[in-house]
C-alpha cells in the first residue's frame, strides 16, 4: 500500500466545523505505511515514560453485515512514536497545508466537554484563531 502526503494530513472533525490533527496517529502511519483508513485505538505512554515515547497501537476497521464499522476481528499494529517524530510531523503539517497543528486550520481548540452542555470551544492559544501556520520565528 502506498500513501500520499495528503492523506496523512487529512483532518478529523469533532464537529464539522471542528477539525482536528491527530499527530500520533499520521507519524504511526507513515511507519507503518499504513493506508489512509488507518485508525489509532490505543495510546500507551507509560512504557517509555523515560523516553517521552508513546505506543500507538490501530488498524482499518472491517464492516460488519449492516456495512457498519466494526474492529470485531480486526488485528491491530503497534508502532513506537517518539516525541522527535511528534515535533517533526507537527512542523511538517504546517509547511505542508499553512494550517495552524493545534486547531487544523479553524481557529478554535476544544476546552473541554459535559453531557449537559456538549463540547465547548475556545481561540486557539497558537495561531490566536487565525487558524494559520506560525512562522518558526513565531513559535
Ligand atoms: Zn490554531
Amino acid at each position: 500500500m502506498t500513501q500520499s502526503t495528503l492523506d496523512l494530513f487529512d483532518v478529523k472533525a469533532r464537529a464539522p466545523d471542528k477539525p482536528f490533527f491527530n499527530v500520533y496517529e499520521a507519524v504511526a502511519k507513515r511507519k507503518l505505511n499504513a493506508p489512509a483508513e488507518w485508525e489509532w485505538y490505543a495510546l500507551d505512554g507509560r512504557t517509555y515514560q523515560a523516553t517521552g515515547d508513546t505506543i500507538v497501537e490501530g488498524g482499518v476497521r472491517a464492516r460488519d453485515a449492516r456495512n457498519r464499522k466494526t474492529w470485531k476481528g480486526v488485528v491491530g499494529q503497534k508502532c513506537v512514536v517518539t516525541q522527535a517524530e511528534v515535533e517533526a510531523m507537527r512542523a511538517e503539517f504546517e509547511q505542508t497545508t499553512g494550517k495552524c497543528v493545534e486547531c487544523a486550520g479553524c481557529g478554535e481548540t476544544l476546552a473541554g466537554s459535559s453531557v449537559e452542555t456538549g463540547p465547548r470551544y475556545r481561540t486557539c492559544r497558537k495561531c490566536g484563531g487565525s487558524g494559520r501556520a506560525s512562522l518558526p520565528d513565531n513559535a
